[in-house]
């Protein structure tokens, strides 16, 4: 719990306005107004206690989950998750026999064997979305509630508590494990597979990770880092941030006021604010249009070639899938088809038609279009798998003329897809969804926006 000491220390700039030094849930005269990321609604968050989460009334987006000791909660899981980080990397991880010949690799060559195979770009999409940005993110955690517990903020926790939101989409650890589970079945009947320490380290520290991300309440902690600043003065609940000048910050929900030419900084945590994100729908159709032109190369091409007994086939994702089904795998076969086909393509279509009907949304169906936006942002990472797959395949089958996997051009042009895609989603503004047109305003609103007067309540 932050002191009154601590509030009074951290720094605001001079023009900040009056700071609340009550903490959240003690707060019952002063309502902390927040405006919805996905649908722009101003609303008086109600005092929270431990386990309950507050939703927006327009779209239901949680806007806060409050966790009991949220401090001890993640720091305690951090540190779990980094030695389970730790072990895993220690120890061996797969091993397989084939006719004699064996060979046992560890958690890092998924990644380092794919360099020697001319894909350094995947190698690198693989080492960082599975090991180095979650242990980024794990030490940033680390040392911004180790701060927090001692009630005196570490240097720069500001720019780490910032940085968190950001990472958290590009860890990938828990689709990792479903590739794994993939790769396992797959050469289950070719090959004497064994699993090592690593492997289940590796299990432990992907649900650690989740829950460590899952535990982190940023709606406290940027409270007890920096206080919370009041909303601008006539800030009124009930309707859109947008109409009132004004922008909830995307990452510490603090409601600040824009300049005339809709941007600003939030005067909490100094990220930038824009009114709507800049360009939205340019940069989300350019990104769609790239990520489609990038499908055709990932589809065209083989994904990976098998060398068995000196033939080599190579096969595509599609080829792959039916070559499951020819061997009887169908939950695997379903498990590849719906991750490299389904999603990338279901959510490439979702986009481009919120793109095409976000201009004539209306109340009636922006609810179940945020919703569409919701599943496609959610489900976008888990595309990886095919991706991760090949990477251990790759390390693990390595009996030269006997067996052997490589890596085929479509496992770059398929990553380029996932994360083309996943940046698309980033960049469309749910916001602009509710835009147009506006259900319920307030008369009063409307004359003021129809005259250009400054809103001010
Ligand atoms: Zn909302
Ligand atoms: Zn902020």
């Amino acid at each position: 719990m932050p002191s009154q000491k601590l509030i009074k220390r951290r720094t605001l700039p001079v023009n900040a306005p009056l700071v609340d030094s009550l903490p959240p849930e003690a707060r019952t005269q002063r309502r902390r107004l927040r405006a919805c990321h996905e649908c722009d609604w101003v609303s008086a968050l109600p005092p929270l206690n431990s386990g309950e989460k507050a939703s927006c009334p327009r779209c239901s987006h949680v806007l806060v989950k409050r966790h009991r000791y949220p401090a001890q909660r993640s720091m305690a899981l951090a540190i779990a998750s980094l030695v389970a980080l730790m072990l895993a990397v220690s120890f061996p991880f797969i091993s397989f026999t084939v006719s004699g010949v064996s060979n046992r690799i560890e958690l890092t060559q998924t990644a380092t064997t794919l360099i020697g195979f001319h894909q350094p770009v995947v190698a690198i999409a693989v080492i960082m979305t599975i090991l180095v940005l979650p242990a980024v993110y794990l030490l940033g955690v680390l040392w911004l509630q180790f701060g927090l517990l001692r009630d005196r903020p570490l240097p720069f926790s500001r720019d780490i508590a910032r940085s968190l939101a950001h990472l958290t989409p590009w860890m990938m650890a828990d689709v990792f494990i479903i590739g794994a589970l993939v790769s396992l079945i797959k050469i289950a009947g070719l090959a004497d597979v064994e699993i090592g320490i690593s492997f289940w380290a590796f299990c432990a520290f992907a649900l650690l990770l989740l829950m460590t991300s899952q535990s982190l309440d940023a709606d406290w902690m940027w409270f007890s880092l920096e206080g919370e600043p009041l909303a601008p003065e006539g800030t009124r609940t009930g309707l859109p941030a947008g109409e009132q000048g004004l922008t909830g910050c995307p990452t510490c929900g603090l409601i600040n006021r824009l300049s005339p030419r809709g941007r600003g900084h939030c005067i909490r945590c100094h990220e930038k604010l824009h009114q709507r994100l800049p360009n939205s729908l340019q940069r989300t159709w350019a990104l769609l249009g790239a990520s489609a032109i990038m499908y055709i190369p990932a589809n065209v091409y083989p994904i990976m070639t098998t060398t068995s007994l000196g033939n080599s086939s190579p096969s595509t994702i599609i080829g792959g899938v039916v070559q499951l089904i020819q061997m009887g795998s169908w939950p695997i076969a379903a498990v590849i088809f719906i991750a490299s086909v389904i999603v990338p393509v279901g959510k490439l279509v979702a986009l481009t038609w919120l793109c095409l009907v976000v201009k004539r949304s209306s109340a009636l169906n922006a609810q179940s279009r945020t919703r569409l936006y919701r599943l496609t942002e959610f489900i976008g990472r888990w595309s990886m798998v095919d991706v991760f797959v090949v990477a251990i395949l790759v390390a693990l089958i390595r009996a030269g003329s006997l067996m052997s996997i490589t890596p085929g051009p479509a496992s770059l042009a398929f990553g380029a897809v996932v994360v083309l895609t996943m940046l698309a989603a980033m960049t469309f503004d749910p916001r602009l969804i509710w835009d147009t047109p506006l259900p319920h305003r307030h008369p009063l609103l409307r004359r003021k926006a129809a005259t250009k007067e400054p809103v001010d309540g």
